[in-house]
């Protein structure tokens, strides 16, 4: 459950999904290891732990890279697109996000898809049932000049989805928590790690409302 904070007249919500081994991951994916290695138990002066993940593990941001090979790596993700005003779209009646799905909707440069994915992160498996991007959805998207789409599962959409937003040099944020999070406007922190060349990288992704 996205966790709120308060700090003056700002609600500070952490839409990141905790990173952990067991946490569900996309099929195939590397599974995540957080190990101590070395111990204050064990008589060392400190705690020291190795991470050993896939970059697509949690919440994350697909660099262009990750379907068009030459494309963009991690660390040139723009920070102007990550952090902004962002929309958190009620989309949780929808069972497609084709183009259909985003009729009448207002759009923005930062959209943050609310489906009813969220309630599948309850589970303790991969889900087969998530909603996604299709291709007509992902063009709806960039024809409507959004520069960021996150959503609230492991995937943005299909393949042909991915190959659209990315090669339109579309961020896309995945593995949102939006449970308990109400739709509206919001400023979005979205700070992925500055893994040089990766196709992924994983980031903490904030919401904050004044
Ligand atoms: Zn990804």
């Amino acid at each position: 459950m996205a966790v709120c904070y308060k700090q003056d007249m700002a609600e500070i919500i952490d839409i990141s999904v905790a990173v952990r081994p067991g946490m569900v991951i996309y099929p195939g994916d590397p599974t995540v290891s957080l190990e101590r290695v070395v111990s204050i138990a064990d008589g060392a002066v400190c705690n020291v732990s190795r991470l050993d993940f896939g970059v697509h593990s949690g919440t994350h941001v697909d660099a262009p890279v990750h379907f068009i090979e030459g494309a963009p790596a991690a660390e040139s993700l723009p920070l102007d697109v990550l952090i902004g005003e962002a929309r958190v779209l009620d989309l949780t009646a929808a069972d497609r996000l084709d183009a259909a799905a985003f009729a009448g909707i207002e759009l923005g440069e930062r959209v943050l898809l609310k489906t009813r994915n969220s309630e599948l992160w309850a589970r303790d498996s991969f889900s087969e049932d998530h909603v996604a991007l299709t291709e007509d959805g992902a063009k709806a998207l960039v024809a409507g000049g959004v520069r960021l789409v996150g959503i609230d599962y492991l995937t943005i959409g299909d393949e042909e989805a991915h190959h659209v937003l990315l090669g339109a040099g579309v961020v896309a944020v995945e593995s949102l928590d939006l449970r308990g999070v109400e739709p509206g406007t919001y400023e979005l922190i979205c700070a992925p790690l500055k893994l040089a060349g990766s196709d992924g990288a994983p980031a903490r992704a904030l919401l904050i409302r004044r």
